[in-house]
């Protein structure tokens, strides 16, 4: 992993600001540390490639403002407690807790396969009850929430700012549909917490017992991590109502100044339509990767702007791939010519351009092509010097991106890697065999050795460094 030392801190990076509206400068409140708190998943079912693109676009701000020179204190929460993942309980007729851990892990498996950093801290909303207590306490004294029958209410009418993150008026709003609403004062008061009904779970508040609502959890847990005020809140767009505007109209009305930027991702579609549950396994994160090595689908779901929507097909994920694997063959070529470990550089200045318009890894990926083709035409002029260039360059920037191919993430999580240790040294025994059969002239044994190499699968070729060897594509 790229550190510190690789770019200065202090370079004007410009994000775009879901509640500005507009790509603005972004200057964190304290200087040399950024706080970010993400929205992580309810976990009601394994995460399908759709679920994942959000933890996957925020670790690449994580790791640009990291090799920028910050310190990055990185929060996702775990939704835990859900009427889904009660539902989904009942059915199977267990704790809500089993199902609940259950897909945190299938979650955390994903989150590692694709290579994300893991969070600094992960808190469970069950296990924030008494900051939502006291979040509660200071809503209802303030006058913008009331309790009634159990359940506690946000008063949206107290809240003047109300609707400005989405850009809605009051007036315009439907009532919001987390209880009935003719025990509300207005329709579109939403639940702060949910009075206890029977047979599910409860935890006991001076009004009464109940459970959270999930737009308390993600004020309460924000702040009890990063304080009343923090750099930049992520999640998905379409937590952008209700979800984070009630989480504003929370931590605001209470008296915090909560996020001081707001970044949104954009979904992954199939067939121009937010991906679903419906869709059945075959896009969870544990069978894509069947499909495609680890590495590659994050390439894949990496490559587009966070901001705009990623259709996603099998077609367009090998297309990616081969972009990829492009680039790869660079680098296994310059370590063949090359024969040392790539040494730290400093990253590309049109690379950290595009990362610091608004993350524009499109443009940065653009770059790292644009340094693989001139490499390679390094290595065929036999320029050793620029080659070597062009390669640390290229893993410099690889590395900002979480998809440098010879980091240990990779190399362990592989199939492919975990096949090449294996068979490496085996194939290095067959191909001197080889190489010695042919010195003496027996060509009948050296043939009969590179046919059992074909057979198996590996394709040997002869290069100016010697033999190469690598698996042959499946199809
Ligand atoms: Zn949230």
């Amino acid at each position: 992993m790229v550190t510190a030392r690789h770019y200065p801190v202090g370079v004007s990076l410009r994000l775009y600001d879901t509640a500005a509206r507009e790509v603005r400068t972004f200057e964190p409140l304290v200087p040399g540390r950024v706080s970010i708190y993400l929205c992580g998943a309810t976990v009601q079912a394994p995460p399908h490639v759709g679920h994942i693109r959000s933890g996957l676009a925020f670790d690449i701000l994580r790791r640009w403002l990291m090799a920028s020179g910050y310190d990055v204190t990185f929060i996702r929460n775990v939704t835990d407690i859900d009427d889904k993942i009660l539902a989904r309980a009942a059915e199977e007729d267990v704790p809500f807790w089993q199902v609940a851990m259950r897909n945190e892990r299938a979650f955390t498996e994903a989150y590692d396969v694709l290579g994300c950093l893991p969070p600094t801290y992960e808190p469970r909303a069950t296990g924030h009850v008494p900051e939502m207590i006291d979040l509660m306490h200071r809503l209802i004294e303030d006058g913008h929430a009331y309790a009634v029958d159990g359940d506690v209410y946000f008063d949206v009418r107290s809240f003047p700012d109300y609707g400005a993150l989405s850009g809605q008026r009051l007036d315009d709003m439907q009532p919001a549909v987390d209880s009935e609403a003719s025990i509300k004062r207005d329709p579109r008061d939403f639940a702060l917490w949910k009075s206890a009904k029977p047979g599910e779970p409860q935890w006991q508040t001076p009004w009464g017992p109940g459970r959270p609502g999930w737009h308390l959890e993600c004020s309460a847990m924000a702040s009890r991590y990063l304080g009343p005020v923090f750099d930049i809140h992520g999640g998905g767009l379409d937590l952008l109502f209700p979800h984070h505007e009630n989480e504003i109209a929370q931590s605001k009305a209470a008296g915090d100044d909560f996020a001081r930027f707001w970044m949104h991702n954009a979904w992954v579609t199939t067939s121009g339509e937010k991906m679903s549950k419906s869709l059945g396994n075959s896009l969870l994160v544990s069978e894509v990767v069947q499909r495609v090595r680890p590495v590659e689908l994050r390439y894949y779901l990496g490559s587009a702007h966070y901001r705009s929507m990623l259709e996603f097909s099998d077609e367009a994920m090998a297309e990616s791939a081969a972009g990829f694997r492009r680039i790869e063959g660079f680098l296994r070529r310059a370590e063949e010519t090359l024969g040392d470990a790539p040494s730290p550089v400093a990253v590309p200045a049109a690379f950290a351009a595009a990362m610091n318009d608004d993350l524009g890894v499109p443009q940065a990926l653009a770059v790292v092509h644009d340094t693989v083709r001139s490499g390679n035409a390094s290595l065929a002029e036999e320029d050793v010097t620029a080659a070597r260039a062009a390669r640390d360059e290229v893993i410099v920037m690889l590395d900002i991106l979480g998809i440098n191919p010879s980091a240990q993430t990779w190399v362990g999580q592989s199939e492919d890697g975990a096949a090449r240790r294996a068979l490496g040294p085996l194939v290095d025994v067959v191909l001197a065999q080889r190489q010695a059969a042919r010195e003496r002239k027996d060509f009948a044994v050296a043939d009969a050795l590179r046919d059992g190499l074909a057979a198996s699968g590996l394709v040997i070729e002869d290069t100016a460094a010697g033999p190469r060897w690598s698996l042959a594509e499946e199809d």
